[in-house]
């Protein structure tokens, strides 16, 4: 049942939905009739854009155009075929080369038929006496090409749908790995990463997620004509992460601040690698890659396959990219006056010394050159010339919310976060 109900959403806007959930904060916060509050609790779980930790259809890529929202009544479909042009297409449905050529003198927008692509569909409508009548050619979720016969020939245009924005939700529990949790909540790899992402500068997705640690959000849902055609923005959302709660709003300028007006992007990613190349999420101390040690072991192992791309942890400049017996090909990059980060057992560099960086510029290929035995990348953090772990040191943030935009954030941030937890109470009373 509830299956079904995201794909037959109703339109809806989020602010009718803030009030829903405004409402239904009321209603779970009145403690006169349980039965009652979980039983309207049901009831708005069926509302639009509620699609609680449920099995989404896969829509990989939100700005697709396979996801095809359009599809005319009387018209023949005709799918585009490698090698199609127009006149093979209308040929085909019996029109004769003057239509052809009449439909591409049809106005300017019809210029978009030089470019039809294959897997594209093409719909046409033919009248009783076998005369084309309309031809009308999606040009994603939102536009269509329609050339349309009149008294002074064809005439195209486009027509352009109202895209209509609801919230969806979807909260999770790692028992397993991150990704696995985010795939269970119904997430597309898209946004699982983009959750990644907003968190990155806060959490080592790669080493630091453990079993317990959970994640609540909120996020855009795009319909045209009642039909879902993509996701959009994370507009809010929580992790957990060992104990620690991290919360992130997104505001209209597109980045996302804590809920009281600090920059969740930082100078420094907590990771230098990707979590899904990572192969052990949860016992990082399993793996132990140099047996006899030169030197104590000051750094952070990751373990991933060789070629894994690494990246620079913040800006900075290359003052050192090289090879010796001990690092292998290593490159370290300073970071202002007090910063270093190294980065040891590549396979190969992409930088030169003395080159600028920019935070998350892929530097080298993990490998394992040098003084190892398996393939991993070692990473050091340098304060002030003296190793920190990179995990749990405080890292300088980027410039929080303008001045100017703080009350206005502060009101959004106070209804997302409202939002946040009103997704975790109705989770509470489905179970
Ligand atoms: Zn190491």
């Amino acid at each position: 049942m509830i299956h079904n109900t995201i794909k037959h959403l109703p339109k809806v806007h989020r602010l009718t939905l803030l009030g829903v959930c405004a409402l239904l904060v009321i209603i779970l916060l009145s403690p006169t009739d349980d039965a009652k509050a979980s039983k309207l609790a049901n009831a708005v779980v069926l509302e639009p854009g509620v699609a609680y930790e449920l099995p989404m259809p896969a829509f990989h890529n939100a700005s697709s155009s396979d996801a095809q929202a359009f599809e005319p009544d009387d018209y023949i479909t005709h799918k585009v075929a490698r090698g199609d042009t127009l006149a093979k297409i209308l040929s085909k449905h019996g029109q004769s080369a003057r239509v052809t050529y009449n439909i591409t003198q049809a106005g300017d927008d019809a210029k978009r038929l030089r470019k039809i692509k294959t897997g594209d569909n093409l719909y046409l409508q033919i009248n009783e006496a076998g005369q084309l009548t309309s031809l009308q050619y999606p040009l994603n979720n939102t536009q269509t090409l329609v050339i349309k016969q009149s008294d002074e020939g064809f005439l195209s245009k486009i027509d352009t749908k109202q895209v209509e924005t609801s919230l969806a939700f979807a909260q999770g529990t790692i028992d397993s790995s991150f990704w696995n949790a985010g795939i269970e909540a119904g997430l597309t790899d898209n946004k699982i990463m983009q959750l990644a992402g907003i968190f990155g500068w806060d959490i080592d997705f790669a080493q630091e997620i453990r079993e317990g640690d959970s994640f609540n959000m909120a996020y855009e849902a795009h319909y045209v004509d009642g039909e879902f055609v993509g996701y959009g923005d994370i507009v809010a959302a929580e992790f957990i992460n060992q104990g620690d709660v991290f919360t992130a709003i997104q505001y209209t300028d597109g980045n996302y601040y804590t809920p009281d007006g600090r920059s969740m992007r930082k100078s420094f990613l907590r990771a230098p690698v990707s979590f899904t190349h990572v192969s052990s999420n949860f016992n990082p101390r399993r793996f132990h890659p140099v047996q006899k040690r030169i030197k104590p072991h000051r750094g952070v192992d990751y373990v991933a396959p060789v070629g894994t791309p690494v990246m620079a942890a913040g800006d900075g400049k290359v003052v050192r990219a090289a090879y010796d017996r001990f690092n292998g090909h290593h490159v370290f990059i300073q970071h202002g006056e007090r910063y270093q980060t190294k980065y040891l057992h590549f396979k190969s560099r992409a930088v030169k010394v003395g080159e600028w960086v920019k935070q998350g510029q892929v530097i080298g290929y993990l490998g394992s050159t040098g003084m190892v035995t398996g393939a991993h990348l070692h990473y050091e953090f340098l304060v002030n010339g003296v190793h920190r772990n990179p995990r749990t040191v405080e890292l300088p943030e980027a410039r929080p919310i303008d001045k100017a935009e703080k009350d206005k954030f502060m009101l959004i941030a106070d209804q997302q976060v409202a939002l946040l937890n009103n997704n975790k109470r109705i989770m509470l009373a489905m179970n």
